[in-house]
C-alpha cells in the first residue's frame, strides 16, 4: 500500500492574500500569566498547554510562558508531552493529565513525562517501570473530588496511605484534583470538593497539592494550595460566568470580504433560505465557514468594520458567511477588506455564546486555513 505523502494541510499565503488572519498576542499570553500567577499569591503558577495550547501553537505559546517564569506545564497527552519536551528542552516539569495510556509509559520515562496516575491500573504500570528501570520515577496523584472524570476516589485513595509500599518506587510531586463547577462561584459543589480534597491531602501532608484551574484561582486562597493550573484565562477567556473578565484579550480574528452585491427586499439568502432580507440590503460575502471552526450553530451573529456592526444573514457554509453591510457608505467595504470576525467589539466568549458552546470550543476548533500572526514574540 502506497503512502500518502503530501500534507493537506492548505498553506493560507501571505497576509496580504490570504482568506482570513489568526492574530495572537503572545505578550498578552505572558501579561495574563504574570496576572495569574499574582493572583495565586505564593502558590506556583503552571501552565495548561494541552491541545496545542488551546489551538494557539503550543510551540510559540510554551516558550513565551517559560520566559514569563512558567516552569510547570501540563498537556494531556504523553505525545503531547513528547511534543512539549522537544520545545522546552530540559529542566521544566511536563505533566500528563490523561496519564500514560496502557504501552506509552516507557515513551513517557524517556522523554521525563510526570504522569498523572489517575487509578491502580496505571499506578501499577508506572511503578513496573520503575522496577525494571532499578529507579524512582515522578509521579503525579489525582483524586476524584467530585467529578467522575478522572482519579482515585477518596476512599480508595485512603486505603492506598494504609498500605506503607503503596508508592514504592515513585517520587510523589503533587497530589492533586479538579474542580466541576469553579466557573459558577456560588455552586455549593466548590466548598464540598474543596472539603473532600483537604480530608485526603491532610493524609499526605509532605506532598505539595493542586485543585485550582482557571476559574479555581478566583474562588480565593483557600482553593489554591501550592500550585495552580490555568489553561483557558491564559488564552484570554473569562474564567468567571457572569463578571467582568480580568484577563488581556488575546487573539484577534478577521476575514476576507470576496464579494458584495445589492439585493431588493424581499431576497432569500444561503442554504435552506433560512434568512430573507427585509429591506434594499448590500450583502457580503466573506470567507470563512464552519471548516475553520466558526461554527454553524452560531445564532445572531455578528461582524464589525470600523465601528459598524454587521450582522450575519441566513445560515454559515463550509467555507463562507454572508453579512449585512447596508450600514456601511458604500465604497467602503469591497472585495479584499477584512471585516473583525473575533476583535475588541465581539471576543472569544461572546461568539461562543452566539454558538452555544464556550470559549474554549472556539479555540480549540481555529482552523488550519487562517494565515497566524504571533505578535510580541
Ligand atoms: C484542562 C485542565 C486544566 C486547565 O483548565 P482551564 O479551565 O482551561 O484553566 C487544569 N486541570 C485539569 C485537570 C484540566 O483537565
Amino acid at each position: 500500500m502506497s503512502m500518502i505523502d503530501h500534507d493537506l494541510r492548505p498553506d493560507p499565503g501571505p497576509a496580504g492574500t490570504a482568506s482570513a488572519l489568526l492574530t495572537i498576542d503572545l505578550a498578552a499570553i505572558a501579561d495574563n500569566y504574570c496576572r495569574l500567577a499574582a493572583r495565586a499569591g505564593t502558590a506556583t503558577c503552571a501552565a495548561v498547554v494541552k491541545a496545542d495550547a488551546y489551538g494557539l501553537g503550543a510551540d510559540r505559546v510554551a516558550p513565551v510562558l517559560a520566559a514569563a517564569g512558567c516552569r510547570h506545564f501540563f498537556v494531556a497527552q504523553v505525545g503531547e508531552g513528547v511534543a512539549l519536551r522537544s520545545i522546552l528542552g530540559a529542566g521544566s516539569m511536563i505533566a500528563v493529565l490523561n496519564g500514560a495510556a496502557p504501552g506509552s509509559e516507557a515513551t513517557c520515562a524517556d522523554h521525563d513525562l510526570v504522569p498523572v496516575l489517575n487509578d491502580l491500573s496505571q499506578l501499577d504500570r508506572w511503578q513496573g517501570l520503575a522496577r525494571r528501570l532499578g529507579r524512582r520515577l515522578p509521579a503525579i496523584l489525582q483524586i476524584d473530588s467530585g467529578m467522575a472524570r478522572f482519579g482515585f476516589g477518596p476512599d480508595q485513595a485512603c486505603a492506598l496511605f494504609d498500605q506503607p509500599d503503596a508508592f514504592a518506587g515513585l517520587d510523589l510531586r503533587l497530589v492533586m484534583s479538579h474542580l466541576a463547577c469553579a466557573g459558577e462561584p456560588d455552586s455549593p459543589v466548590n466548598a464540598a470538593q474543596l472539603s473532600a480534597f483537604q480530608a485526603v491531602r491532610q493524609r499526605l501532608p509532605a506532598v505539595p497539592a493542586s485543585l485550582a484551574a482557571s476559574s479555581g484561582i478566583f474562588l480565593g486562597p483557600d482553593f489554591h494550595f501550592d500550585l495552580v493550573r490555568p489553561g483557558a484565562a491564559l488564552y484570554g477567556i473569562a474564567p468567571q460566568e457572569g463578571a467582568e473578565n480580568p484577563m488581556r484579550p488575546v487573539i484577534g480574528l478577521r476575514a476576507r470580504v470576496m464579494q458584495t452585491r445589492s439585493v431588493p427586499a424581499g431576497t432569500p439568502v444561503g442554504y435552506g433560505h433560512t434568512a430573507t432580507v427585509a429591506r434594499d440590503s448590500r450583502l457580503a460575502t466573506v470567507a470563512i465557514g464552519y471548516a475553520d471552526g466558526f461554527f454553524r450553530s452560531t445564532a445572531g451573529g455578528a461582524a464589525w468594520f470600523g465601528g459598524a456592526r454587521l450582522p450575519m444573514v441566513g445560515r454559515i457554509s463550509m467555507d463562507s458567511l454572508v453579512l449585512d453591510v447596508t450600514d456601511v457608505a458604500p465604497g467602503t467595504l469591497g472585495p479584499g477588506a477584512l471585516v473583525d470576525i473575533i476583535g475588541p467589539e465581539r471576543d472569544v466568549d461572546a461568539v461562543a455564546a452566539a454558538a452555544g458552546t464556550i470559549g474554549y470550543e472556539v479555540l480549540t476548533n481555529l482552523g488550519h486555513r487562517f494565515h497566524r500572526i504571533y505578535l510580541g514574540a
